[in-house]
């Protein structure tokens, strides 16, 4: 297969997309400039499906008609209604990488159609699988899905290919937290170990900040979250700003917004005060949580804190001063994070592009990864002549190097036995009602006899973190493969083939009108945040521009956007809002 690759960061928050070149690899920017997509999708109030910054500012007014974080759904049954249709989390984020693949079409002038994506090391099997039926949602052939943190690894790997030492990548984002141990030495890349959580990242944080200030208000964020999800959305958006201005200054003020989800024009009704250290206080049982996966990915690799020799931060989130403090804290040395730790990934996944299109640069350049958890079969056990089911029999043990195949043989338990039921689990648990379920299937046919037959079961994990269960019965050689998993609604080439025509029928807008879409969302979202003077202003421009819009007078457009986007940075700037960190290499 021929064509260009590229990298693309999925993230929680925020997509990136990245491709090698001669001389490194290279961000590709969206229609709007920006470097970070956001990772949101919604549906417009004329039924149009919108992705990225015009989605994002959509939610702040219509939450109803918007869903962001849908990565942490990956793999699951659930589904979200927008408009006046329901979406999968393969879907939504078959729509964003739609998105990133149309931008790096727009800059490289050629379609594309292979695609390297990122995942969180900690993501299990449904979750990778979901992964790559996003991109093909989208057009993409996944030609590798990659571990984020090993992303990381390799954009550093690249840019000090000299250097011999372990590293710790430390990846706390939008949603979840990765930690790998990570060897380089001569051009070789070796990921010696991985720990995670699934939930836990950066949107935590944001919504203990929330959570607390609806507190103080004698509110519960669960109740107000389902009773005023207005206020909610854009209580959320308040706090984020608060979190990122903590990460410069001791103090903040949030604007808590009525039941509407409007801000009182007299800020004086509304204002809190968030400091530092309330933050901290807040925050303590988040950061608590951090140090379990360092301690087994240090345990699994054989190594001590003191050991690493230097500590990578990867994710928006590791900008917290909190977080840059702990990891000072543990490792006894100031972190890393010479590559902007929002972009570092998308970079390295345009590395292993390179590396699978054969790029001549990366010619030295090796990876190896591992699987992050223990998979294996839930089997009985023989106790005297009592058999106790609900046992975990690991056939593949956590952070064995990938790609790896390997096989345990069962026997049946009971004389004149047809068939067994493979269960696959994956976990650390000794029991399988500590593990996650991830796939089941029959296996029929076993010759009748006595208890005691043979079952070799075969686990190949392969370099994509994707897992194949085969099971041969020993006496008629006959094989059984895991075909259907548990989480597989919406996921059979079938519901694939579907979702790819649903796609085609959606209502999109061109790509050109994003730049236009982003800049009313904008000014809608402004106009609720400002006093009644402003309002005029910024009311007769918008009329200014919707008119020009209308008649599709391409210089007029021109005009009116140029001094609506100069008055929109000037209100910005007075109501405290900052974009932080992002694509402009000045965080
Ligand atoms: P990622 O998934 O890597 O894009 O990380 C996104 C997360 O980083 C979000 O939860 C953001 O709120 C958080 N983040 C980005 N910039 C900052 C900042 N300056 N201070 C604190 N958190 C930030």
């Amino acid at each position: 297969m021929t064509g260009t690759i590229i990298g693309i960061d999925l993230g929680t928050t925020n997509s990136v997309v990245a491709i090698m070149e001669p001389d490194g690899p290279r961000l590709i920017p969206n229609a709007l400039g920006q470097m970070l997509t956001p990772s949101v999708v919604g549906v417009d109030l004329e039924g149009n499906v919108v992705v990225g910054q015009v989605a994002m500012d959509l939610m702040v007014t219509h939450p109803e008609r918007c869903t962001s974080q849908f990565k942490r759904r990956m793999g699951s049954e659930w589904t979200v209604t927008l408009g006046d249709r329901s979406f999968t989390p393969e879907e939504l984020s078959g729509l964003v990488l739609r998105s990133v693949k149309q931008d790096a079409e727009a800059d490289l002038g050629r379609p594309i159609t292979r695609a390297v994506i990122t995942v969180p090391a900690y993501f299990n099997d449904p979750q990778r699988k979901s992964t790559i039926h996003a991109g093909q949602i989208a057009g993409l052939t996944v030609e590798r899905i990659l571990n984020e943190p090993t992303a990381a690894a390799l954009a550093y790997g690249l840019k000090d290919p000299g250097g011999d030492q372990v590293l710790l990548v430390f990846d706390l984002g939008g949603g979840t937290f990765d930690v790998s141990v990570v060897d380089v030495m001569d051009g070789a890349i070796e990921v010696k170990a991985s720990a995670g959580e699934g939930f836990l990242g950066g949107e935590d944080f944001t919504r203990s900040i929330a959570a607390r200030l609806l507190e103080r208000r004698g509110l519960a964020f669960e109740h107000v979250e389902i009773s005023a999800p207005r206020q909610v959305s854009r209580l959320l958006q308040q706090c984020e700003l608060a979190k990122r201005a903590l990460t410069k200054r001791d103090s903040t003020e949030v604007r808590v917004p009525n039941r509407e989800g409007q801000l009182d024009l007299d800020p004086a009704a509304s204002v809190e005060i968030v400091t530092r250290d309330e933050f901290k206080k807040w925050t303590e049982h988040l950061m608590a949580r951090i140090e379990v996966p360092i301690r087994r990915a240090l345990g699994d690799a054989h190594l001590k804190r003191t050991d690493i020799q230097e500590v990578i931060l990867v994710g928006g989130a590791t900008r917290m001063p909190r977080v840059i403090e702990r990891v000072n804290d543990l490792f006894g040395k100031v972190p890393s994070c010479t590559i902007n730790p929002d972009e570092v990934v998308a970079l390295g996944a345009a590395v292993q592009a390179g590396l699978i299109g054969r790029e001549a640069t990366l010619d030295d350049l090796v990876v190896t990864d591992v699987a992050p958890f223990s998979l294996g079969i839930h089997i009985s056990k023989a106790f005297g002549s009592e058999q106790r089911r609900g046992y975990f029999l690991p056939v593949i043990d956590r952070n064995t190097t990938i790609p790896v195949s390997r096989v345990q043989t069962v026997t049946t338990i009971g004389s004149n036995q047809t068939e067994i039921k493979v269960e696959i689990y994956q976990g650390e648990g000794r029991r399988v009602e500590d593990n996650l379920l991830i796939g089941e299937f029959t296996v029929a046919g076993i010759p009748r006899g006595p208890a005691g037959q043979p079952i070799e079961v075969r686990f190949t994990y392969d370099l994509n973190g994707v897992l194949e269960v085969e099971a041969t019965v020993a006496a008629t050689q006959r094989t059984f493969t895991h075909v259907v998993t548990r989480h597989s609604r919406g996921l059979t080439p079938d519901a694939i083939a579907r979702a790819v025509e649903a796609m085609k029928i959606l209502k999109t807008r061109p790509r050109e009108e994003a730049v236009n879409r982003y800049l009313l969302q904008r000014a809608e979202r402004i106009f609720g945040e400002i006093g009644a003077d402003a309002r005029t202003t910024l009311g007769e421009m918008l009329d200014g521009f919707e008119e020009s819009l209308e008649i599709g007078d391409v210089e007029a457009i021109e005009r009116h956007r140029e001094a609506l986007a100069a008055y929109l940075d000037i209100l910005d700037s007075s109501t405290g809002d900052e974009q932080g960190g992002g694509g402009d290499g000045t965080w």
